[in-house]
């Protein structure tokens, strides 16, 4: 039984309150970009009434009040993640520009020809398409761990691809088409017998789980705030102290440098090496106000009731003739359901399904080579968040049901 009220919760989000095509909204795509309470609004509100101005600067009252809120939002996010020291929160656009720092500033110095890079085919394309070029850059070679038929990665399968020619592990904590929710810390460990690092995608693990980077003793860890009810255009990558330190930044300009010369420049310490220019001050404030609002609740509360919503979808899902389901059994797998019904172009099924209100994802989910795993060109994709109910899931086993049948007449 999920132990917070999810009426009380949904009030918070007046998006939801909404009707679609005539139809009571039921959205169904936190997946992609999960929706945003009217707390994590307020305080962006509140930031370009009261406060707002550039941080690390100026002496004068309102400057002071952003770059302590900027600060402070750190403070937040390290809290969030348990990482040891605020040097280690470095603010991004997002989990693709998390991962792409590490794979120029990281990758492009501890990478050379014939080291090899291990991911997998569950990659999202912000987690592939870095070290692809990555490869190329340095003529590295691409390794992918291979999963078993429901999309796993086992242990054995870890131990044979990581090897002494290894020198970065990039996989996502949570697949974004199966839900598979891989073993970090394992890989992690099997990685580090091996002297390679470990980078991790958290997009889709951090907005749903306890993330813990000390415990599961990752390098890297990149997540973005859209995922995890706060804004667009602010993300965190996470990277150890000692391997940060060490890394140069890839973007060059203003608040990242310590002293410039005519011909050279020196850099400030961490974390602002890696955030040159006018940094995400507002979206970086409500990223924490989202945190504060996850934290309230408490993200094995979540986990909680995420399950039970996925576990009774899966079951009333398996029950509709010729729809299929990818990826691991509801014990093991994330709040998301990636489907396909027999006979129904998944882009049809999403268009019939919100004629009725209700808000799928259908496509490759950025994740193409998965697709071609899956033999599939594309899916569709059901993904909840703590707003989503039971009923919600009955609303779409209904318009799910009509459509399959209107699907299914002989014209
Ligand atoms: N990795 C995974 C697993 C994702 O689901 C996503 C977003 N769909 C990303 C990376 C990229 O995140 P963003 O677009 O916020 O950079």
């Amino acid at each position: 039984e999920s132990t917070f009220k999810v009426e009380n919760i949904i009030k918070d989000f007046p998006i939801l309150n909404q009707q679609v095509n005539g139809k009571k909204l039921v959205y169904l795509d936190s997946s992609a970009t999960s929706q945003t309470p009217t707390q994590v609004t307020d305080s962006i509100v509140d930031y370009y009434n009261r406060y707002n101005s550039n941080v690390h600067r100026g002496v004068h009252t309102l400057g002071t009040l952003a770059t302590d809120g900027y600060e402070k939002a750190r403070e937040t996010v390290r809290r969030f993640i348990n990482a040891q020291y605020f040097e280690e929160i470095v603010f991004t656009r997002g989990t693709t520009a998390a991962i792409n720092l590490v794979a120029y500033s990281y990758g492009d110095h501890n990478v050379s020809e014939g080291d090899e890079i291990v991911v997998t085919q569950m990659e999202h394309h912000a987690n592939i398409v870095p070290w692809q070029q990555l490869a190329k850059r340095t003529g590295a070679k691409l390794k992918f761990i291979p999963m078993n038929e429901s999309g796993e990665l086992e242990r054995e399968a870890i131990e044979q691809t990581i090897t002494d020619n290894t020198k970065i592990v990039a996989v996502t904590h949570v697949s974004n088409v199966l839900g598979t929710i891989n073993d970090v810390k394992y890989i992690a460990e099997v990685a580090h017998q091996h002297d390679a690092v470990i980078a991790v995608d958290g997009a889709q693990s951090a907005p749903h789980m306890n993330v813990d980077v000390q415990d599961l003793d990752v390098d890297f860890f990149s997540f973005s705030g859209h995922k995890m009810l706060g804004p667009t255009g602010i993300g965190v990558l996470y990277g150890k102290r000692e391997l940060l330190d060490k890394m140069e930044p890839i973007e060059f300009g203003g608040d990242m440098i310590d002293f410039v010369g005519l011909e050279d420049a020196t850099w400030t310490d961490l974390p602002t090496k890696f955030e040159a220019g006018t940094p995400l001050i507002a979206e970086a404030i409500a990223l924490a106000e989202a945190i504060r609002y996850i934290d309230e609740i408490g993200l094995d509360n979540i986990h909680q009731h995420e399950f039970e919503v996925v576990n009774y979808a899966y079951n009333e899902m398996s029950k509709i003739d010729g729809l299929e389901i990818y990826g691991p059994t509801p014990d093991k797998r994330a709040g998301l359901i990636t489907f396909n019904v027999e006979g129904v172009h998944p882009h049809d099924l999403a268009t019939a399904l919100d004629s009725e209100g209700v808000a799928v994802r259908a496509g490759h989910h950025c994740a193409q080579p998965l697709m071609k795993w899956l033999n599939q060109s594309s899916t569709a994709r059901a993904s909840f968040y703590i707003y989503n109910t039971t009923e919600d899931v009955d609303i779409l086993i209904q318009a799910l049901k009509r459509t399959k049948e209107f699907f299914s007449y002989e014209f």
